[in-house]
């Protein structure tokens, strides 16, 4: 693929994104339930995709394809991302949150009831943005280690 990533703008229709992916919209809709990626819904609930949201499904399928990760490796790789740290939460919250407590699934699947990050709109949350390359996950830990 190759494609400029150079914003955040959710601009492609998901038979768009699918196309320059050269994936099938089934799969961008499996990525979806899987809570790998969360595409913005448009007012009429269409599924709308940024660049950055096709460099995060390239470094899926990268992932999958290159480095044979399963999906739910893929998944427990981004439950390790350290939300709390980030956002950081109260440890009333923390006791609370299974995106604390568990380790299968990346926070922003998660709901989180009677937590800071309850109403707060996952597509536009930090912890999801910077972590849009799959090499930036390791850096984002690297940085936070070093705090
Ligand atoms: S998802 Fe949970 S642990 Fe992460 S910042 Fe939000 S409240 Fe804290």
């Amino acid at each position: 693929m190759n494609i400029d990533f150079p914003n955040s703008e959710p601009v492609f229709p998901i038979s768009t994104a699918a196309k320059l992916l050269n994936i099938s919209v089934h799969t961008l809709r499996m990525y979806e339930k899987e809570g790998l990626i969360i595409p913005k819904k448009t007012e009429g609930n269409q599924r709308a995709y940024s660049q950055k949201d096709l460099e995060r499904v390239a470094c899926i399928r990268k992932a999958i394809n290159e480095h044979k990760i399963s999906i739910n490796g893929i998944k427990t790789i981004y439950s390790l991302i350290p939300c709390w740290n980030i956002i950081g939460c109260s440890s009333e919250d923390r006791v609370n949150c299974q995106a604390y407590i568990g380790h299968s699934q990346p926070c922003w699947s998660y709901k989180h009831p009677n937590t800071t990050c309850e109403h707060r709109d996952c597509n536009q949350c930090s912890v999801y943005k910077e972590t849009f390359n799959c090499g930036q996950v390791k850096d984002l830990i690297k940085n936070i280690a070093k705090d």
